[in-house]
């Protein structure tokens, strides 16, 4: 029979730890630096609410509205919408935000594609606008022909010109007849 030992009751030193000598790590081997030419330009957002029509080459056209939400819930988010009716200034179908980093659209789940399908109209829209916005001159869209298009305001009425024919000539079509003298 052991003889209890103030000693005994005492915790025992732990263990010294066990070094595990680590293997020998290979030396990270940094790529030599690349000359990258140095582009200064701020990254490019999309900045602007307003109508925006794009036009195809072959001659049909789409026309979107980017707005700020005044009130409610989605107070202070941009929607992206698309003209679908023949009130410009009113027939607008809301169908994304623009992003938190206002650098594209984040279309609503609702016109986004399903596992079965390629995707839809609405997210191939979103992607063309952003991409027109975004890159101007350098979009692969104006490369194919089209155009993106800032709407302007009839120089006889003030009514809200989104027909790319009506852009690009500053007067509506109704004006266009009576100024002409028909
Ligand atoms: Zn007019």
């Amino acid at each position: 029979m052991s003889q209890l030992t103030f000693a005994s009751l005492l915790t025992p030193p732990a263990a010294p730890p066990v070094v595990v000598p680590t293997p020998a790590m290979a030396p990270i081997v940094m790529p030599a630096p690349v000359a990258v030419p140095v582009t200064v330009a701020v990254p490019a957002t999309i900045s602007h609410n307003g109508e925006f029509t794009i036009a195809s080459p072959k001659g049909g056209h789409r026309t979107f509205r980017i707005k700020t939400v005044k009130h409610g819930s989605l107070k202070g988010k941009r929607i992206l919408a698309l003209l679908n009716g023949p009130d410009n200034t009113t027939s607008y179908v809301g169908f994304a935000f623009v992003n938190k980093t206002a650098t594209g659209f984040d279309v609503w789940n609702r016109y986004k594609k399903n596992p079965f399908s390629t995707g839809t109209d609405w997210e191939f829209y979103a992607t063309m606008l952003a991409e027109m916005i975004l890159k101007g001159d350098e979009s692969i869209f104006v490369a194919k022909g089209y155009r993106l298009l800032s709407s302007t305001r009839c120089r006889v009425c003030n009514r809200l010109l989104t027909h790319p024919n009506s852009i690009d000539s500053g007067i509506g079509p109704e004006c266009e007849l009576k100024e002409a003298g028909l």
